[in-house]
């Protein structure tokens, strides 16, 4: 029986290409699917060293593998991936170990980890990001976990990473589930920065009447300059293709309903439980839960009407590019926030510049910001916040005007705009001197003895309201 080096478990989009990643790097790859037939016609024109052996059932493919072991799985998150262990783990033995590759909430990887290892099988968290032409050339890979499991699988993850400047974009980002928190940052990131662009194309489109091509070609322009990003640059080849059946551009045919695989509400729920004001990501998730509700837009949309549009002055279309620019930036700051919370929360002892130099290649939400973050210190106590490193702001800090006119400009024509809108309110907030939440206080304080407490003395207070309204410390 040949011996693989590796097993794959979950062959769709990602396991398969990963699969032939890992064959391309010389391993002969043992891969396992449910689903009939994706192992053999994966198989095919790869057999031998360096090959790919389809396995029929988890036992096979154990039986397959050089000990000490290792499986990546690149399976749906959740109850899928627990099956997949529970249907491994008692056919593998101590020091093997399972590299969990797909999606997964943080804290379903810390038990999983904690259960193996009452077993003795190493696991490791690893978020990996690139989606299929990533998995195929080389994603960039954040792993979580022990460093005796992480030594045992570098070589290998490291081998299939993408690379800048000769580095590979694979680390192991921190212990336990420190690696799907980050990947769940990313992926929250990607949702904001997928809903700004695409509200910059709505921008052009209602203000200045502007075709789904002729956006994509503004767009290609800005991905020449400071915006440089993958995602910008997809989005630019998409408003550029024409639709085979009918002969019109391809995104005027989609229905304007968002889907989601869940991750971008992972993110705004952990930013919620950390107290973390990731404003962009929660709205880009509401956003896509909006679009959905296609019935309710419908009948809203015939009991309120919708402003006619008014047209936007000279500089529009620059106006939203700077917008764009400015409102990027924020974005990927308060992911970094979320990283920095998590981290402190965990105890994970997070490091924001290998993070972002692991985001550079190979990945969804690669940038040319990302230079900056990596040089930027954003472990000083002093500089908490990305948004006040010099040289991260200031490409864009001149911006601001005209991120403003873009949103006043919106909400003067009814042109949806929450993510630039709210991002902007974030940025509005934190320079805030004195924000209304003096009055938060005032009012819980009223209906709830919350207490409060003073600018001028210390201590924690209550003022008596349903009686003399006098005031007590307490
Ligand atoms: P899917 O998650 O959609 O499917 C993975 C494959 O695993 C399917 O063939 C599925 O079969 C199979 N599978 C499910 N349960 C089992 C089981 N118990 N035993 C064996 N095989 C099983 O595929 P993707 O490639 O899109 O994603 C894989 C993982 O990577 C997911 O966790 C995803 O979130 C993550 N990911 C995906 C990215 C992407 O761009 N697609 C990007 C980054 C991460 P069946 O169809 O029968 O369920």
């Amino acid at each position: 029986m040949t011996t693989a080096q590796v097993g794959v478990v979950g062959l769709a989009v990602m396991g398969g290409n990963l699969s032939r990643n890992l064959a391309r790097q010389g391993l002969t790859v043992a891969v396992y699917d449910r689903v009939q037939g994706l192992g053999r016609d994966l198989a095919s024109g790869h057999e031998g060293v360096g090959g790919i052996v389809d396995c029929a059932n988890p036992e096979s493919l154990i039986a397959a593998l050089a000990r000490p072991r290792a499986v990546i799985l690149l399976v749906p998150a959740g109850r899928a991936t627990d099956a997949v262990i529970r249907d491994l783990a008692p056919l593998m033995e101590a020091g093997d170990t399972i590299i969990d590759a797909g999606n997964a909430r943080f804290e379903d990887t810390e038990n999983r980890e904690k259960a193996l290892a009452a077993m003795g099988i190493r696991f490791i968290g690893a978020g990996v990001s690139g989606g299929e032409e990533g998995a195929l050339h080389g994603p960039s890979i954040m792993a979580g976990g022990g460093q005796g499991a992480w030594d045992a699988v570098r070589p290998m993850l490291e081998g299939i990473s993408a690379r800048v400047d000769g580095e590979p974009c694979c680390a192991l980002v921190g212990p336990g589930g420190a690696g799907h928190f980050v990947k769940t940052v990313h992926n929250g990131i990607e949702y904001a920065v997928l809903q700004l662009i695409a509200e910059a194309y709505h921008l052009l489109r209602e203000g200045l009447g502007e075709t789904a091509p002729r956006i994509g070609e503004a767009f290609a322009d800005w991905n020449a300059s400071g915006l440089d990003s993958y995602l910008l640059e997809v989005s630019a080849e998409a408003l550029r293709h024409e639709d085979a059946r009918t002969g019109r551009p391809l995104v005027d045919v989609i229905l304007d309903e968002a889907g989601n695989k869940g991750t971008g509400v992972w993110a705004a729920q952990a930013a919620l439980g950390l107290g973390v004001p990731a404003t962009g990501v929660a709205e880009a998730a509401f956003a896509r839960a909006l679009s959905a509700r296609r019935e309710q837009r419908e009948s809203i949309r015939a009991a309120l009407g919708s402003p006619e549009p008014d047209s936007p002055g000279e500089g529009f279309q620059e106006d939203v590019r700077q917008a764009l620019e400015f409102a990027t930036r924020v974005a990927y700051a308060q992911g970094f926030d979320l990283i920095h919370a998590g981290s402190d929360e965990h105890g994970w002892g997070l490091d924001c510049a290998s993070i972002a130099r692991v985001w550079r290649g190979g990945c969804i939400i690669r940038a040319r910001l990302l230079d900056a973050i990596v040089e930027a210190n954003i472990h000083d106590p002093g500089t908490p916040s990305l948004l006040t490193d010099p040289p991260y702001m200031a490409p864009v800090i001149a911006g601001e005007a005209a991120w403003r006119r873009v949103v006043s400009w919106a909400v003067l024509s009814g042109i949806p705009v929450p993510v630039f809108s709210s991002l902007l309110s974030y940025v509005d907030a934190l320079r805030t001197e004195r924000l209304p939440a003096a009055l938060i206080q005032a009012q819980r304080d009223f209906f709830g003895a919350h207490t409060y407490r003073r600018i001028d003395v210390d201590g924690a207070f209550h003022t008596l309201w349903s009686s003399d309204r006098s005031e007590k410390e307490v």
